[in-house]
Parts: structure tokens; C-alpha cells; sequence
């Protein structure tokens, strides 16, 4: 306990330099703060990447181990949980199948973890076999599955294809807290994270995962102003981004201008003051051009 009050000193402390426009410069690598309002839930942050985990009196659950290029992350994550909670980790969920969120795993499956992951991505994790990705040891279908451990109910819940084929939003319903990774972001701009998104799915999915009753969610990287949370506002923006973007380029492709210059030249200038803005747009003018000028 004495471990929790000091993180959460810290964490009052890094919103305070939040505040003055500090924390940018500030903040350390590795970041651990209990998500506020809730008992036992926690985000893990490495970088620019963000985890949740959930402590249980039976046992811990984690998320993505977000230690790709950091051959030391999943340990640095472990260590993070222990200062918490000596209880075995029963469960590592991933968010989806991209790397940069789910490498460097081993040192959880070295404790005994359950790898858990939707069937899309154990799949295609199976093909690729990554040295640096444990492979899922379960794997959750299109109807999710419900996790119920120590007094916490965790929903895994899939809606479709969107940013990636194998998105799960985990889903806290007494909390009414979810963390979804990068198919839900906190006010910043979509970037590279376009490539193998289908992005009118995309749009319905959001449109959809709007009506689960959460108030707060976790994102897979930190919000505008480094803000570890986002709510229901950022989603309404998202869906405005994608369909602004789809509607723009729709536009530019009817006219010819797909792959150029439609691709490397169409502004949303709406959004232009938005972080990732400038290298995020090139992406989401390649990915709308690939859809409304060449159907794929
Ligand atoms: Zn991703």
C-alpha cells in the first residue's frame, strides 16, 4: 500500500507539470498511476505506449506488454506490478496483433501468464512467428468472452474490423472504464497506424462501441497534453477525422487525383492544430485513396 500512495503522489504530481506545460520535458520513461475512481486498476506506460493491469486479491491481470525495441520493457512492466502486488499474473490480454504494442511478453510468460488474444491475431502471430511475441495461448472468437477474477469482471469485446481485424476493447463494466488500443485515441491525429485499417468499418465500429455504457477510456498511447485517459469526446472526434478524410479524398478520387497527387497533397485543415497532424495526414490521404480510387 505504501508503494500505491507513492505512485499516486507521483501521478498527482506529473498532472500538476501537466499543467504548466512541463511534463512533456518532465516525464520519465516508465510511468505507473492508478487510473482515479477505481480500486485496483493501474496504467503501465513505457515511452509512448500505454498498458493497463488489474490487481485482484486472486491474482493479476495484464495487457499488452508494449516492449517492442525494448528488450528490458516486459521486465520493467513486471517490476512495475510487483511494487503493487505479489499476486501470480494470470492473464496477459492483447489489444490486437501490431508489435509495437504486444512484443516482449517473455518475462510474464516466465511467471506462468495465460497469453490471451482474439482468434485473427493468434492466427496471423502463428504465421509470422516473431522471435520478440509470445504466441497466444487462447483465443477469443467475434462473440468475446467475459473474464471474472478476485471480485473483477473484465468483457472482452470485439467489434469488427477497424484499425486492425483484431481489436479487443477490454471492457470494465462496474468501473465503466474500457482500454482499447489504437482504434480509440485521445485527441491526436491517426498516422501510420492507417496501413491495414478498413477505414469505413472503422467508422462503424466507433459509431458502435459509443453506445457501451464507459465513461472513461484507457488509450494504447497517451491523449493530447499527455493525458493518460480519454472519454466518449474523443471518439466523437475520431469519427469526424475519418469521416472528413474519407468524404475529402472520396472527393479528390472521383476527380482523378488518386494516387496524385490526392495522396501526398489533400489537407483537413480542421484538424491541422491536432497532434500528429502533419505526419498523420499523408497516411490518412494514402489510406482513403487506396479505398475510393483503387477499391482496396
Ligand atoms: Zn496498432
Amino acid at each position: 500500500m505504501k508503494c500505491s500512495t507513492l505512485r499516486l503522489g507521483v501521478a498527482f504530481a506529473a498532472t500538476a507539470l501537466m499543467a504548466t506545460g512541463a511534463f512533456a520535458q518532465s516525464r520519465p520513461t516508465i510511468e505507473t498511476t492508478k487510473v482515479e475512481g477505481t480500486d485496483n486498476v493501474y496504467v503501465f506506460r513505457n515511452q509512448n505506449h500505454q498498458a493497463m493491469f488489474i490487481v485482484t486479491p486472486a491474482g493479476v491481470i495484464a495487457t499488452d506488454p508494449i516492449a517492442y525495441g525494448k528488450p528490458q520493457g516486459g521486465q520493467q512492466y513486471l517490476d512495475e506490478i510487483r511494487k503493487i502486488s505479489s499476486q501470480p499474473i494470470k492473464y496477459v490480454i492483447y489489444s490486437h496483433h501490431h508489435y509495437d504494442h504486444i512484443a516482449g511478453g517473455k518475462a510474464f510468460k516466465d511467471v506462468g501468464a495465460r497469453f490471451v488474444a482474439h482468434r485473427n491475431a493468434t492466427a496471423r502471430l502463428k504465421a509470422l512467428a516473431d522471435p520478440n511475441t509470445v504466441l497466444p495461448d487462447e483465443s477469443v472468437g467475434d462473440r468475446g468472452r467475459t473474464i471474472k477474477l478476485g471480485g473483477t469482471t473484465l468483457e472482452l469485446k470485439y467489434y469488427g474490423v477497424n484499425h486492425s481485424d483484431s481489436s479487443l476493447v477490454m471492457y470494465l463494466p462496474k468501473e465503466k472504464l474500457a482500454f482499447a488500443v489504437d482504434w480509440i485515441s485521445a485527441g491526436t491525429f491517426p498516422g501510420v497506424g492507417m496501413i491495414d485499417s478498413q477505414p469505413l468499418l472503422w467508422i462503424s465500429a466507433l459509431k458502435e462501441v459509443q453506445k457501451l455504457d464507459f465513461t472513461r477510456f484507457i488509450p494504447g498511447h497517451p491523449g493530447n497534453g499527455n493525458r493518460t485517459l480519454g472519454d466518449k469526446k474523443d471518439i466523437v472526434e475520431l469519427i469526424d477525422i475519418l469521416q472528413t478524410a474519407s468524404d475529402t479524398v472520396k472527393a479528390e478520387a472521383r476527380a482523378g487525383k488518386c494516387w496524385e497527387p490526392a495522396s501526398k497533397e489533400t489537407q483537413f485543415s480542421k484538424f491541422a492544430k491536432m497532434p500528429g497532424y502533419e505526419n498523420g495526414r499523408p497516411h490518412l490521404a494514402q489510406r482513403f485513396c487506396g479505398l475510393w480510387g483503387r477499391g482496396t
